[in-house]
């Protein structure tokens, strides 16, 4: 039998899964159909009041690639700062939610022309990528007569240890190289943008404080040593976010109340220079992940040599984080049940795999679970973050999977 990940507390306690103060199998009811995604908001309004209390101080983000549900953003929209996006649809979706254009921020590689000037006539903030993207950023607000909200992205020159997915230190596609970017800041003052500060994102999915406390300091220090060098103030610096979640055997939640009391003496005692900036911290998955599970029926079981297989009617189309396939090295369990008998005791080892013909599409692998049938429902937890946006659904011709809001007892 292989470890699974830790089922999220708020899920472990009930025998029968509730889900938003429903039963799943009402929601399935509800949904009309499996496979589907629940969201629970008051799951995700409970961590951002945690945030808020670690970090009285600082400005929370909502970076919308981790989950894009229109009802969701709407929802998360009304407790956060300020929504990071990456596209001109993302842009939408925010401005949608009703986030006010200026706390949308707009980051990411490759803005085309048509994305930068809706970007600039919605008056969203552009992260700059490149001095490139500047230039052209600068043009269209030329050629517009609107002033662009211009932020930098720096591409630190230190990374965040322990991260699953760096996104600084040495050569990135993202940002611009610390040295080049004191360049940069005057030259998008000096052409009369509306400089609005920096954005330092060093890296994703880390567990360790230790490692975020050492990025959030050091990126205090990059961005005082910048503005210190242009002799430019920052309005605000983003000092990324990076804070993970536990998926596998052995992670363990992030102490964010650590992080905050750390990043409160950094804060204390920061550079002149930054004395009346304003921070941010963006984060995805950490606000999200915990929040949302897919939920699959059994549609088959069946033995081959001796091995137990669960055949169920989601797959990696929908859930492709869970088969291994988005950001890992060595494929894990995420955590998983049978959603009508989650405390009951392991009866048997199977191995759930999706619809998809393909050997990728593994969600569970010799997990223990109760005695399983066709027609019992899988759950498979930390699925509100990168699940059905982050899926391949056209792969093997399936439906989309459902994605269904609920905040106490009520679908959104
Ligand atoms: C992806 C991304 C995030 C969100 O990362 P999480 O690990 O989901 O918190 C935040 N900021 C930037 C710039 C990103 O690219």
């Amino acid at each position: 039998m292989k470890p699974t990940g830790p089922i999220p507390e708020a899920f472990a306690s009930a025998d029968q899964l509730m889900i938003g103060g429903k039963n799943v199998l009402e929601l399935a009811d509800i949904a009309g159909d499996t496979p589907f995604f629940a969201y629970d908001i008051g799951l995700i309004r409970h961590r951002v009041a945690r945030f808020r209390a670690a970090f009285p101080q600082v400005a929370l983000h909502y970076a919308v690639k981790a989950n894009p549900h229109r009802p969701l953003v709407r929802a998360i929209a009304a407790m956060v700062d300020g929504i990071d996006v990456a596209s001109e649809g993302e842009a939408r979706i925010a401005l949608d939610a009703g986030m006010a254009s200026r706390d949308i921020s707009f980051a990411g590689p490759g803005k085309r022309e048509r994305e930068l000037e809706t970007a600039i006539r919605a008056g969203i903030t552009i992260n700059l990528e490149s001095e490139g993207e500047a230039e052209r950023a600068l043009a269209i607000g030329d050629r517009l007569a609107i002033r662009p909200r211009l932020a930098v992205r720096v591409n630190p020159d230190f990374d965040l240890k322990g991260s699953g997915m760096k996104m600084g230190g040495g050569a990135k596609p993202f940002g611009i190289d610390a040295e080049r970017v004191p360049a940069l800041i005057g030259r998008i003052v000096a052409a009369g943008a509306d400089y609005s500060g920096l954005h330092i994102f060093a890296g994703s999915q880390a567990l360790m404080v230790d490692a975020i406390v050492e990025a959030q300091v050091s990126a205090l220090a990059l961005a005082a040593g910048l503005s210190n060098e242009a002799q430019v103030l920052p309005p605000l610096v983003n000092l990324g976010g990076g804070f993970g979640v536990p998926y596998f055997a052995g992670d363990k939640p992030l102490d964010i109340e650590a992080i905050g009391i750390a990043l409160a003496e950094a804060l204390a005692a920061r550079d002149p220079i930054l004395a009346d900036t304003a921070f941010a911290i963006e984060l995805g998955r950490w606000i999200v992940a915990e929040a949302g599970v897919y939920l699959t029926r059994v549609v088959d079981r069946k033995v081959s040599h001796g091995e137990t297989f669960l055949v169920v009617d989601g797959g990696l189309h929908h859930q492709l984080a869970a088969s291994g396939n988005f950001g890992t090295v060595v494929r894990r369990n995420y955590p998983i049940a049978n959603a009508a008998r989650i405390a009951a005791p392991v009866e048997e080892e199977v191995s759930v795999v999706g619809c998809l013909c393909t050997p990728l599409d593994l969600l569970g692998n010799r997990v223990g679970l109760p005695r399983t049938e066709v027609g019992d429902v899988i759950a498979i937890f930390m699925a509100g973050a990168y699940g059905a946006s982050a899926s391949p659904q056209s792969f093997l011709g399936h439906p989309p999977p459902v994605e269904l809001t609920i905040d106490g007892g009520e679908i959104l």
